[in-house]
């Protein structure tokens, strides 16, 4: 399949290089120059359980010049387009590369939050939009480098409920290249659990400082967890998604005793001063929430108060 990737960085260039490796025409399309030329120059390194592999192959460009090359004699739109950027970026790297996607593009999020599919949808067809969620992880050590360790799967549906052919065939080509990937109709679950694990550590670790492990140092850290996976499960089930609290409420507690000296990526984006997820995580919950009438006063205080150390971390340095 020919599949590009908008987005490569941890979790693009990890689905790129196994994508490539399995043998499809992969494209890498980013705006982090550095991370491309590196690749262009040496392939992409992938370090995982299996070793560390350097992976040729992979064609990279800018948004711009791809959509040129798209757009040049003999040149084709993807069969699938994956978008790997962060949420918060997601609408205005759509629009970046809109004049590439032709009318057979399928476009895929397998983002962290609520609300992908409604951006993806301000630009393209709806009827050509899969939705999933993946538990894969990935790290970007450096320019033209990236890890992932232990395993993963995906699941994923079309957007508006449909089994197509195209279905079909992005999912047996992300099978193909060992990513353990099924169609599931029970996507929105599997997205509403995840939500509900991310708004209660990332944000508790972002703001504490706190690695995963350490939020066990107090009872208040996994009471508070808990507290919050319970309030985002009462608006997934207000919603009309029926979760169950309680495997996420494990899965939580299993992160608190075995992710030791792990910071999550909100914690990590924060760190560096990156803008975070928040508003696709915490945010979307607390208006979905507002729309329902359920109370979620943990979740709501834990995003203002991410968001006001994004407001102080994005201050001018002094001097
Ligand atoms: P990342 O920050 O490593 O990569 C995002 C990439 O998008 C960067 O390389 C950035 O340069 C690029 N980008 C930004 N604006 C762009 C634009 N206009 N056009 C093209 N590229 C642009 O993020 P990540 O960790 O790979 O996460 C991507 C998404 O996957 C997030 O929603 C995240 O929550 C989710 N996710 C991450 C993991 C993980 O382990 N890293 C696991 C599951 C899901």
């Amino acid at each position: 399949m020919n599949i590009v990737l908008l987005g490569a960085g941890a979790m693009g260039s990890l689905f790129g290089a196994r994508l490539a490796q399995a043998g499809h025409a992969v494209t890498l399309v980013d705006i982090a120059r550095a991370h491309l030329d590196a690749i262009a120059a040496h392939g992409l390194r992938l370090d995982s359980d299996a070793g560390s592999a350097q992976v040729p192959g992979l064609a990279v460009f800018e948004p711009k010049d791809w959509v040129g090359r798209v757009q040049a004699p003999g040149g084709r739109a993807p069969e699938l387009l994956i978008v790997f950027t962060k949420t918060l970026h997601t609408e205005a790297a759509l629009r970046g590369v809109a004049g590439a996607i032709g009318p057979q593009t399928q476009v895929l999020s397998l983002q962290n939050g609520l609300g992908n599919v409604e951006k993806l949808a301000a630009v393209v067809d709806p009827a050509r939009i899969l939705v999933g969620v993946t538990t894969w992880p990935a790290d970007l050590i450096g320019p033209g480098h990236v890890a992932s360790h232990g395993a993963g799967s995906i699941r994923l549906m079309q957007a508006d409920g449909r089994r197509s052919a195209a279905l079909e065939q992005a999912a047996s080509a992300l099978q193909s290249a060992g990513l353990n990937c099924e169609i599931d109709e029970r996507v929105w679950h599997a997205v509403w659990e995840k939500v509900a694990f991310n708004a209660a550590l990332n944000t508790l670790c972002t703001v504490t400082g706190c690695t995963v492990d350490q939020l066990a140092l107090a009872e208040d850290g996994p009471e508070l967890a808990l507290e919050i996976v319970q309030e985002v499960v009462a608006v997934a089930r207000a919603s009309g998604f029926d979760v169950a609290p309680g495997p996420v409420c494990d899965k939580v507690l299993h992160a608190i005793a075995a992710h030791a000296g792990h910071h999550p990526s909100m914690a990590q984006d924060m760190q560096a001063g990156r803008p975070t997820e928040i508003d696709s995580i915490n945010g979307a919950v607390v208006a979905r929430a507002e729309a329902l009438g359920v109370a979620v006063p943990a979740t709501r205080t834990l995003m203002r108060l991410v968001r006001l150390m994004q407001a102080r971390a994005a201050l001018p340095a002094p001097g």
